[in-house]
């Protein structure tokens, strides 16, 4: 603590209640700069695992075009063949020559309609095939879009927040000038602990406002009186009373939870409270 002037206990209640109160937000930044980033890379995963899925339909489909031009070249050699059976026919000499020669024909003939009863399976694989290619294309393009537009609106978050962030940091750096060192170090170790980060706190409904444990009605008059710094029997989160964190945060405790979220949200936003 750098300046000499005594406080006054309701005066470092006050710092404390403010130092925190910053504190909650840089940890907010935090948060928010630790879930957009992996917002774009499950998205970058996505789109990578789309692209190789792509690629092996593509593959797929060119299998199935070989096995095609395989068959109609099957096709075209028992057509060949049918025709010099055909013209063999014509010059027959015996009766067991003929019949192997139509034996031969039939088998050739069986031949081309299998080939083609396999083509249209296979064609009709083909199609299936390419509705499915086209529709993992389409959601490739739909995601490569999303991409681009997380990607702008995290590189203005970014800037945002670490202008806003520098702003805190100043702001926080000044507000811990004004706290004792011991609370000082009790503050972080408190923080250090908690899942939270809330080293002091409010009554939040007869409870401490850091642990949700009941607090005694004789120690909820001793925190609004504000005679000594009081801290939670059961966390040892410092407590406050709802006006000295008002005078810091504006925040009227009097209202619902969620009007006093949708005013801290508000004045979050507009930033900037006065030191
Ligand atoms: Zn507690």
């Amino acid at each position: 603590m750098s300046k000499t002037k005594v406080q006054t206990v309701e005066e470092k209640l006050t710092n404390l209640y403010k130092l925190q109160y910053l504190t909650s937000q840089l940890d907010e930044i935090n948060t928010l700069k630790g879930e957009l980033p992996m917002e774009v890379s499950d998205l970058e995963d996505e789109i990578e695992g789309l692209k190789k899925r792509i690629v092996k339909m593509e593959e797929n489909i060119k299998e199935v075009e070989h096995e095609v031009s395989r068959h109609q070249s099957n096709i075209k050699e028992s057509i060949e063949l049918i025709e010099r059976y055909k013209k063999q026919l014509d010059n027959v000499q015996n009766n067991r020559e003929f019949e192997a020669l139509t034996k031969e024909l039939e088998y050739q003939n069986l031949e081309i309609q299998l080939s083609e009863k396999k083509i249209r399976e296979a064609n009709d694989r083909k199609n299936t095939k390419n509705q499915t290619l086209e529709e993992a294309k389409a959601r490739l393009s739909l995601k490569n879009k999303d991409l681009e537009s997380k990607k702008t609106e995290l590189q203005e978050i970014i800037e945002k927040t670490e202008n806003k962030e520098d702003a805190l940091m100043k702001k926080k750096l000044r507000a811990e000038k004004n706290v004792e060192e011991r609370l000082l170090l009790s503050f972080d170790k408190i923080r250090e602990r908690t899942k939270n980060g809330l080293a002091v706190v409010t009554i939040v409904r007869g409870t401490c406002g850091g642990c949700y444990n009941a607090v005694p009605p004789q120690i909820q008059i001793e925190i609004a009186q504000k005679k000594e710094i009081i801290a939670c029997e059961n966390c040892g989160r410092v407590i406050v009373a709802d006006d000295v964190a008002t005078s810091v945060d504006k925040i009227d405790r009097s209202e619902s939870p969620e009007e006093q979220e949708r005013r801290r949200q508000m004045i979050m936003a507009n930033d900037d409270m006065d030191d």
